[in-house]
């Protein structure tokens, strides 16, 4: 990197913009927005420019461009359709000190554009370091859609109630937890939903309040973390996960989705093997009250979603029992995240018109499950933690009466790029569980919908090498074993 993205001032300081076509407008507006004086010099202008410098809002010199122009320039654009002249003015503003923008030509810039978000007072700036400008209109095309429009008007009352929060909190800390709740609680929702006078009033109300604010209340999220691609998360748990002070997290959770809580948090490990109980469970819930009665924001962060064989159920009820506030944010399960990825629908209107979730955890040594319920026509089924009950499950289903050639796909580590899939069916699969490099976590789909893999498999997974030393074949979509 060697541009630094700064905030330049600009008003009422003079701006020049060479050149008088398209591309000298849009630059002359977008200083006039930001109330510089725009001053521009081409010997012909566009019909807006004219109107501009009719109405007197900005000066047109209207003549070929002289060194002498740039004197007293703050900045320039050098925008006409000469390569040239846009080359000789980036040369004596350089000489002047002058900072200048030649359009196209990032070689003679001493500056370069971004693309901008604008929610006034608010401005993102997106840049490549001129790398790919389409690449930076694209971040910014997808940022405008994730910003509520409202955002800049919230940022202007929050300026507006700046010096009384001052006032009100001497503490920093205070102040600014003071400021996360205004931003992410009803009062902006208010604002985002267009109540403006109701949002106002109820911040008023925050600070006519008789008590000394809001004591530090801790808070419990309970997030799910998807199943391991970051880029899964909702943008609600990446919120919290900025937010929160201390995290606990589960062995399940992928290095590159903790990677994304914010950096200064506390992380504390509470991971449990399934055979191995490192933390047990009555500790953890000690542990998140514990935490959250020191008035702390803690993130419990869950592989997939924490309500499906996560025990998110078990945990919150004892938060609440204890009344601490807490919150539960859905993450997409293994079951939903592995299946996709490996190009197979659960539901499809052909092959299966239910799907059932099941865990293939071994309870002193057996399955306990209703294999009825279990082996039903046009049915797929999904069990988590099913490796090493693999072959009982299999001998349950053919036991049961499922056919023998029923499809089953064993998905380990699904969505990341060490992403593996091994196809087979309820004969073939047992003796192949004998194979050590299948590992945990793994999730097991049975049912026809799994042939569908053949055509819709999509992911690449670039992190495993073809070469696995299984019986399987390899093939487009990265690494599918066919056993
Ligand atoms: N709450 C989680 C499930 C926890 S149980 C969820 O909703 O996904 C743990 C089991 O989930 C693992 O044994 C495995 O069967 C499955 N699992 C979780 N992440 C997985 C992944 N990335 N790939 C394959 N299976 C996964």
């Amino acid at each position: 990197m060697v541009h630094l993205p700064i905030y330049y001032q600009v008003k009422d300081r003079p701006c020049m913009v060479v050149g008088g076509g398209e591309v000298a407008t849009r630059k002359a507006e977008l200083l006039l927005r930001r109330a510089a004086r725009v001053i521009v010099v081409a010997p012909r202008i566009s019909f807006r420019l004219r109107s501009l410098s009719e109405t007197g809002v900005i000066t047109h010199v209207g003549r070929e461009f002289k060194p002498d122009d740039l004197r007293e320039a703050w900045l320039a654009f050098a925008a006409t359709d000469d390569p040239e002249i846009n080359v000789t003015v980036a040369r004596h503003a350089r000489r002047l000190g002058v900072p200048v923008n030649v359009a196209d030509d990032p070689a003679s810039c001493t500056f370069i554009m971004p693309s901008i978000i604008e929610r006034a007072p608010v401005q993102i700036a997106v840049s490549t370091g001129g790398a790919s400008p389409v690449l930076a209109r694209l971040l910014r095309a997808r940022l405008e859609t994730l910003i509520p429009a409202a955002y800049g008007r919230l940022a202007a009352i929050m300026a507006e109630f700046r010096d009384r929060a001052r006032l009100r909190f001497d503490d920093p800390t205070a102040r600014r937890r003071f400021w996360e709740r205004i931003l992410q609680g009803p009062i902006a929702e208010m604002l985002f939903a267009g109540r403006e006078r109701a949002a106002i009033t109820a911040l008023t109300r925050e600070f006519d309040a008789e008590s000394p604010g809001p004591k530090l209340v801790g808070e419990v999220y309970l997030v799910g973390a998807g199943p391991g691609d970051p880029d899964l998360l909702t943008f609600r748990a990446l919120r919290l996960m900025q937010q929160a002070d201390v995290v606990l997290y589960d062995r399940l959770v992928a290095a590159a989705v903790l990677d994304l809580v914010r950096k200064d948090a506390e992380r504390i490990y509470v991971g449990k093997e399934s055979s191995r109980h490192s933390v047990p469970q009555h500790e953890i819930h000690r542990k998140l009250i514990e935490l959250a009665r020191q008035g702390q924001r803690v993130l419990r962060l869950k592989g997939g979603d924490p309500f499906i064989f996560g025990r998110g159920g078990e945990e919150i009820d004892t938060l609440s029992a204890e009344g601490i506030p807490f919150q539960v944010v859905p993450g997409i399960t293994a079951a939903a995240g592995c299946a996709c990825y490996a190009g197979i629908p659960l539901t499809h209107r052909d092959y299966a018109q239910s799907c059932v979730f099941v865990t293939g955890h071994l309870k002193e040594g057996s399955l306990d499950l209703n294999w009825d319920a279990l082996v039903q026509p046009r049915q797929t089924i999904a069990v988590y933690m099913g490796l090493q009950g693999l072959a009982l499950l299999c001998q349950g289903l053919l036991s049961h009466g499922m056919a023998a050639e029923t499809p089953v796909a064993l998905i380990q580590q699904g969505t990341t790029p060490s992403q593996r899939v091994i196809i087979g069916n309820l004969n073939s699969m047992p003796s192949h569980t004998q194979d050590e490099s299948i590992r945990a976590p793994l999730m097991v789909i049975v049912g026809e919908v799994v042939r569908l893999h053949e055509k819709l498999a999509w992911f690449n997974s670039a992190g495993r090498s073809a070469d696995t030393g299984s019986t399987g074949t390899a093939d487009h979509t990265g690494i599918i074993e066919k056993v």
